[in-house]
């Protein structure tokens, strides 16, 4: 190229940067659908409704080999078996490769559904660090009429907590005899460490009152009220990002090295269990979810 036909050097050290920052962008895309953060049907429909963005720029080999379980050869087949060329980007797709890919994505990756006829029992439940008791403590400060119930736990008060406010603050035996006396709606260990278990009483006299109940609990605790009743409404927060999630965790700063590295592990696993829920509310800005979440007993 002449010099005359080259490009000025600063326009150049913009374009490189540019490069660099949608690459990253993209990478980023690609660890939320491997960790599970959004679905690749989801992907999918952020390439198509702008060509230009970092998901409409990813190749679909790329997109495909982020997705759990599919390695270079099963990519390879997947490619063939829907006319695909291997060089094409999202946003470039044509609309019978377009169909052809979310047909396939549906058919092996179904995305949960929305069910209806749901009672007022909402549960609250996600990943380590996603900000579940920042949203529930922001439902119970503008909703009164939503009652936040109060779980009984093992562990010791952080400064600042109340009995009977925050947790019901007992020892091992008095936890014992909860569980014994079937006064639990379900209870869990939770990060190998303490209990924690949900009053059975106070939400069944709510409930008959025509209220809605919110409980903000881990998985092992959603599970468990799914199986004690199945018309609860159960909602996943979701992190923005998997990034996020990170800076959440670390940001906090109250785990050391090894137990951040432990809840991250922990996170990924939570992430895959987020299909067997009803409901999906991303936490990008606090009152927005509590807003979304209270909405969904109505
Ligand atoms: P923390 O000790 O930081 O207040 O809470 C730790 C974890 O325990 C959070 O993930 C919270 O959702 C969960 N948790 C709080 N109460 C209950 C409960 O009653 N049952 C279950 N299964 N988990 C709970």
């Amino acid at each position: 190229m002449s010099d005359a036909r080259r490009p000025p050097e600063v326009d150049r050290a913009a374009a490189s940067r540019r490069a660099v920052a949608a690459r990253r962008e993209r990478a980023a895309l690609k660890r939320d659908v491997t960790t599970r953060v959004i679905s690749p049907q989801e992907l999918l429909r952020r390439a198509l409704a702008d060509p230009s963005s970092a998901a409409g720029a990813m190749r679909v080999t790329e997109f495909l080999t982020a997705i759990p379980a599919v390695g270079e050869s099963k990519r390879d087949r997947i490619l063939a078996d829907l006319g695909i060329s291997p060089v094409k980007r999202l946003g470039g797709l044509g609309s019978r490769q377009r169909d052809a890919l979310r047909t396939f994505l549906d058919s092996r990756w179904p995305e949960p559904q929305p069910r209806s006829g749901r009672s007022r029992l909402l549960v609250l439940a996600g990943p380590t660090a996603v900000g579940k008791g920042t949203v529930a403590a922001h439902i119970k400060d503008h909703h009164p009429d939503i009652l936040l119930s109060v779980s009984a736990t093992t562990r010791s008060p952080r400064p600042g907590e109340v009995d009977g406010e925050h947790y019901y603050f007992v020892d091992d035996a008095e936890f014992d005899r909860l569980i014994r006396d079937g006064e639990l709606l379900e209870h869990a260990t939770v990060h190998n460490k303490y209990r924690y278990g949900t009053p059975k009483a106070p939400i069944t006299a709510a409930l008959e009152h025509g209220r809605t109940v919110l409980l903000e609990i881990d998985l092992q605790g959603a599970r468990q009220v799914r199986a004690a009743a199945p018309d609860a409404n159960l909602v996943f927060l979701l992190p923005p990002s998997w990034d996020e999630l990170v800076d959440r965790l670390v940001g906090r700063g109250t785990e050391d090295a090894e137990e951040r590295a432990r809840r991250l592990r922990t996170a990924r696993v939570e992430l895959a269990s987020q299909g067997e829920f009803d409901h999906h509310v991303v936490n990008d800005d606090v009152a927005r979810a509590a807003e979304e979440v209270a909405a969904l007993a109505r």
